[in-house]
């Protein structure tokens, strides 16, 4: 394989704490992030619905992603395609052949597993049976369903399971639309389903989730170069948005890992509590995709190139992350529990572009002057940053709630707030306090906040 980019695993990090997870999931629960999906009909396997809080920071993920790679750039456009698509989409795509996992079951105990999640082929993990599996049999991993009233093979949909086929059949779409030249990527943000035989680790796979994709189509000689440069970049990414570089690792795929079109795939890889895992795969996959749908539709996916006068099918690097994924590990990078005057303080670390809330304003009392002034202050920032309002509890309390979701700053207006026109400000991380006057504090904030 050429051009794989040098493994960036810095030191090993302390091992790894599955009892942390327990504490994450729970939190997770308890504060509104997560919670089981049809909880109240007893839960419906490895589903999640994201909360009031979870929503705020799912969708801060995606947006910090479409930030740095659609709002940042000239070079890349955007596209939110349909979820439902014909086969002839997957057939051309290879999936409908293809995207299967081998399942083997047990005979023993009538578990099913993942064979090539199996560390010992002969002993299952369920029972302890030994020479109990059947046969491999390979599972497509496609939700099928019908478009219409009529279960009828003509009528047959699939879920998609990327977001990348979307980008490589609207390609002419936007070369034609667009004025852009290979160089030049299209990203996407939304669902995806996969039905997973072995779904689990909380958000970290699950049957339907949402990814964050970018095709970038390149002339075929700066493929080596761009692959680099995008394996970089979204490594740089996670480091940028707050999770130590300790705690990922880029890793090339060895040959035999490999698909058969590409010529490099590297992942970038979090250490989980129980160990390392993929966050994003950046694959070199050359000119398969375009070429698969140029033969399969009949469609002309070639670019003709003015300059040089040729004519080309473009290459494509495509970085593939997972948004739920994504969201978990910067939680897990995130959750930090300390000693502060003799109790124990729980606090997310998030980057603050992150964060579900950026800032809670607090007014000390419920008394009627400290409300009103502090709703004005709410008014200021609520139009520029998302923003929670508590008046319950005492103040250290509020305070330890607001750290247990992550929030950057607290805005806490008291009695002295009346007279000096001042508030003081919180810092989550440090817990440091300054006394800043309303006036300045949007700007303030807003130089924190960038
Ligand atoms: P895995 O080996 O973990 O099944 P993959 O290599 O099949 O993943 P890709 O097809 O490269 O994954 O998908 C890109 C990204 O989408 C993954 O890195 C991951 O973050 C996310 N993803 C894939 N499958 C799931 C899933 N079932 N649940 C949550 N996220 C997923």
């Amino acid at each position: 394989m050429t051009n794989d980019p040098v493994d960036q695993n810095v030191s090993e990090p302390a091992a790894p704490d599955p009892a942390v997870m327990d504490r994450i999931v729970n939190l997770c629960k308890r504060r509104g992030i997560i919670f089981p999906s049809a909880e109240i009909y007893g839960g419906f396997r490895s589903t999640y619905d994201y909360g009031p809080i979870g929503v705020l920071m799912l969708r801060n993920v995606k947006d910090a992603w479409w930030r740095t790679m659609v709002q940042l750039r000239t070079d890349v456009l955007g596209l939110d395609a349909s979820i439902l698509s014909p086969p002839a989409v997957w057939e051309a795509s290879g999936h409908l052949a293809n995207f299967s996992d081998p399942l083997v079951d047990c005979t023993a105990c009538k578990q099913r597993f993942r064979q090539d999640h199996l560390d010992d082929l002969s002993r299952c993990p369920g029972c302890g049976a030994r020479d109990s599996f059947t046969e491999a049999r390979q599972f497509n991993l496609m939700f099928k369903t019908h478009a219409g009233p009529v279960e009828e093979s003509a009528a047959v949909a699939y879920l998609r399971p990327e977001t990348a086929q979307g980008m490589f059949i609207n390609f002419a779409n936007v070369l034609n639309t667009s004025r852009k030249k290979p160089p030049f990527g299209i990203a996407q943000v939304g669902k995806s389903f996969r039905n997973e035989i072995t779904p689990g680790n909380f958000v970290f796979r699950t049957r339907e989730f949402e990814q964050m994709e970018l095709e970038f189509f390149v002339p075929p000689d700066e493929a080596g170069q761009w692959y680099e440069y995008w394996c970089r970049e979204r490594f740089d990414w996670y480091v940028r948005h707050g999770i130590a570089p300790a705690k990922l690792r880029l890793r090339a795929h060895d040959a035999d890992e490999l698909s058969h079109y590409s010529s490099g795939t590297s992942d970038v890889e979090f250490l989980f509590p129980w160990g390392w895992g993929e966050l994003e795969g950046i694959a070199n996959r050359g000119n398969y995709d375009l070429t698969q749908h140029a033969t399969h539709s009949g469609a002309d996916l070639s670019y003709f190139d003015q300059e040089s006068k040729t004519r080309y099918v473009p290459h494509v690097i495509e970085p593939a992350a997972g948004a739920t994924r994504s969201m978990m590990a910067f939680l897990i990078a995130a959750y930090d529990e300390e000693e502060v005057n003799g109790e124990t303080r729980t606090v997310l670390r998030l980057h603050h572009r992150i964060a579900p809330f950026k800032v809670a304003v607090l007014p000390l009392s419920k008394k009627a002057p400290l409300v009103e002034l502090s709703r004005q202050v709410l008014a200021d920032i609520q139009p520029r940053w998302m923003a929670d309002y508590d008046e319950t509890q005492a103040i250290g309390r509020r305070y330890r709630r607001q750290d247990e979701i992550g929030t950057p700053y607290c805005v806490t207006v008291d009695f002295d707030s009346l007279e000096d026109r001042a508030v003081t400000v919180r810092e989550r991380d440090s817990m440091a306090q300054e006394r800043v006057p309303i006036d300045r504090l949007v700007a303030y904030l807003g130089e924190r906040l960038i």
